[in-house]
């Protein structure tokens, strides 16, 4: 309904915003202004917002006054962005650890904003932030998904783990009126889901599909087997996992439209992002600060493939401060050739994790299911698992001084309401867990003879 999408966009996407105090809109304004800018004015303008952040921190941050202090800076001290490297890195670990002394004097961590997550190593992880640095990361979101072709009042079909369910008749409305979006759910994946999801796409036509990249895979796979044509959005986001390139060959020869490669996390929101050239992906310079650096903690070289470092020049409410996210990165010595000031970045590896399936054959995307587990029990620092037979998972677990009896009822518990009943679950408590051989660490792994399983999953991610 292109009257309808008109209607949302103009009318009531405004409204709902205006109404619940959000600035997105007036960040997407702001931004979508100031992405031709030239790359130099990008740049003093973000180094502006690090001294202030820098600056933010030291003064109102126990963690950062004390780790200021050990490494001999100011912020004062900043004159390019080489001084970052003075400072020392900070990881999981360190965010688990001292997350109260990260929050800064002046904001009340009830008033922040949770985002729980499991990272691209399966650690579970609380950051909070400000709302103000919430919606400036939605004004580039919004910006990312128009590179792809969407606009703002258009629906959207999202292959997704654990879509919300509206919980009232307001937040039925606002879905509808604000934004429609149809879900596939990727925590029960099978054929029948799949064509029901093709269904709800004919009759609300959304203009673009959003989903995890191998789900997205799977998804059209499934399109294909059944001959299902009518499925042609407007543009395709694929995000929360690397990207396989014959998978993408793939998705863009059946949807008939180019993928457009997303890469985020929920520490510090949208993180890179291709534009309609898909010569790279541009790193998000005007809320961020990102490094590339080498085992020793030098800077990589263009061209050069590194560890990915991210500063938030946004999140006041708890500053995040060289955090290493544990996922891989190659910035690019080339330009883009639509002429955007953002630069670019070759690729990213990190973010495995296999589907799982429960014993009638419907799929569970690994991916989702760190929602439903890690996220959401304490006491778990990391975890993997392992499904060995159709009625049979082993759940390794490192687990830290909150975990306790209740904690292993819940993880048993989520995961047999999951996998059934009937599902084998054992549960190890182990002090590491071990990373691929290539290095990457995988949430979930799926031994069962991949052969047998319905919508055309014939290999892992990677
Ligand atoms: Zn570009």
């Amino acid at each position: 309904m292109p009257f309808m999408n008109v209607v949302r966009r103009h009318l009531f996407y405004p409204l709902w915003a205006w109404k619940n105090g959000h600035g997105r809109l007036q960040f997407l304004k702001q931004y979508s202004a100031l992405q031709f800018s030239g790359r130099e004015e990008l740049e003093s303008r973000q180094l502006k917002m690090l001294k202030e952040m820098l600056s933010h921190a030291y003064r109102n941050c126990p963690y950062y006054r004390k780790v200021f202090a050990e490494a001999g800076f100011e912020p004062a001290d900043l004159r390019d962005f080489s001084d970052m490297r003075r400072l020392p890195l900070l990881s999981k670990q360190q965010i688990q650890e001292n997350r109260d002394a990260l929050v800064a004097d002046g904001f009340y961590k009830e008033s922040l904003i949770k985002f729980k997550t499991g990272g691209s190593t399966g650690t579970s992880l609380e950051v909070l932030c400000n709302g103000e640095g919430l919606e400036k990361g939605v004004g580039v979101a919004l910006m990312c998904f128009g590179w792809a072709g969407w606009k703002i009042g258009e629906p959207m079909g999202r292959v997704w783990g654990n879509p919300p369910i509206p919980s009232n008749w307001k937040e039925n409305i606002r879905d509808r009126l604000v934004e429609p979006i149809i879900w596939l759910d990727t925590m029960s994946l099978n054929d029948a889901a799949a064509d029901s999801f093709a269904r709800a796409w004919e009759r609300q036509g959304p203009t673009l599909l959003h989903g995890h990249a191998h789900s997205l895979f799977m998804l059209a796979e499934h399109l294909a087997r059944k001959g299902i044509r009518h499925i042609k959005p407007k543009g395709i986001v694929s995000t929360s996992m690397m990207l396989v390139p014959s998978e993408r060959v793939f998705i863009e020869e059946v949807f008939g439209t180019k993928v457009t490669n997303l890469y985020g996390c929920e520490e510090v929101g949208l993180i890179a992002c291709e534009c309609e050239k898909h010569e790279g992906m541009h790193l998000n310079i005007l809320n961020l600060f990102v490094e590339f650096i080498r085992d020793d903690g030098s800077p990589a070289d263009q061209e050069e493939e590194g560890d990915i470092v991210v500063t938030s020049l946004v999140n006041f409410g708890m500053p995040i401060i060289r955090y290493r996210i544990e996922d891989r990165g190659i910035p690019a010595s080339e330009p883009c050739s639509c002429g955007r000031g953002f630069p670019l970045m070759k690729e990213m590896t990190g973010r495995v994790a296999d589907f799982l399936m429960k014993a009638d054959g419907t799929l569970v995307a690994g991916i989702s299911l760190i929602e439903r587990t890690l996220t959401k029990i304490p006491g778990i620092r990391q975890m993997q698992i392992v499904q060995e037979s159709l009625d049979g998972l082993v759940v390794n677990v490192v687990a830290n001084q909150c975990y306790t009896g209740d904690s292993e009822a819940a993880l048993l518990n989520e995961l047999k309401g999951v996998f059934g009943l009937e599902a084998k679950v054992r549960i190890n408590i182990v002090s590491t867990i071990k990373q691929e051989r290539s290095g990457k660490y995988r949430f979930s792994i799926c031994r069962i003879n991949q052969h047998s399983q319905p919508l055309g999953l014939s290999r892992a991610p990677i």
